[in-house]
């Protein structure tokens, strides 16, 4: 979205049933915030779908994939990566270094499900705390993109979109992408 090299984001593990609403998260705020790709578990194939759909419906471009191999993609990623924990540095402290570095080369952003092996840690360029609280992946991973972007990513332009919403004070109002027309609805409106 914004010229610099790719931000790709890796979800780490995904428990069926039990993640399904977290990992398809992780995926949506990629998207949202800025990310240019999200790659899910190999048994996260439901996630994708939605995060797909969202996009087809919502516009992009945005990719969402699945790896049988999230850990060789952590080792061999051609560029710098970022693991998300509550155990790292803080990131108002390493923001900027890793601005910088992403100017040259593709980010990497690693985020856990479950327990972490340490050597994701070990691979890491950074280990990046949001606060050294335990919270979520999902909120993690917005105020990560958002210090990585600068706020760029509120401005974005989506294409190809089927529809789009028109920031209201109050109620929703959804367009057609392609101003053919549209839907205007109240507060309760779905
Ligand atoms: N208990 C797990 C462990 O020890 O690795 C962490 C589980 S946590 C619910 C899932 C993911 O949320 C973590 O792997 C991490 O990516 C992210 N996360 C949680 N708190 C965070 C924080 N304060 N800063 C950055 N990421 C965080």
């Amino acid at each position: 979205m914004h010229g610099s090299p790719e931000v790709a984001v890796l979800r780490l593990g995904h428990r069926p049933g039990r993640d399904d609403r977290m990992t398809t998260h992780v995926g949506l705020t990629a998207r949202a915030l800025g990310a240019d790709r999200v790659i899910l578990p190999e048994n996260a194939t439901q996630s994708r779908e939605t995060v797909r759909d969202i996009t087809e419906r919502f516009g992009g471009p945005f990719e969402a994939e699945l790896t049988d191999s999230p850990y060789g993609l952590v080792r061999d990623w051609d560029g710098r990566v970022v693991h998300l924990t509550m155990y790292g540095q803080e990131v108002q402290t390493v923001e900027a270094e890793i601005r910088t570095a992403h100017r040259e080369a593709p980010i990497l952003v690693v985020v856990g499900a479950e327990k972490v092996p340490f050597d994701v840690y070990e691979a890491a360029d950074w280990n990046v705390g949001v606060t050294n609280q335990p919270h979520s992946e999902v909120a993690g991973l917005a105020v990560f993109l958002d210090r990585l972007l600068e706020g760029e990513e509120l401005e974005r332009e989506w294409e190809e979109a089927d529809r789009r919403v028109i920031p209201r004070s109050t109620g929703k109002r959804v367009e057609p992408a392609d101003d053919a027309g549209d839907t205007d609805r109240g507060s309760n409106g779905r």
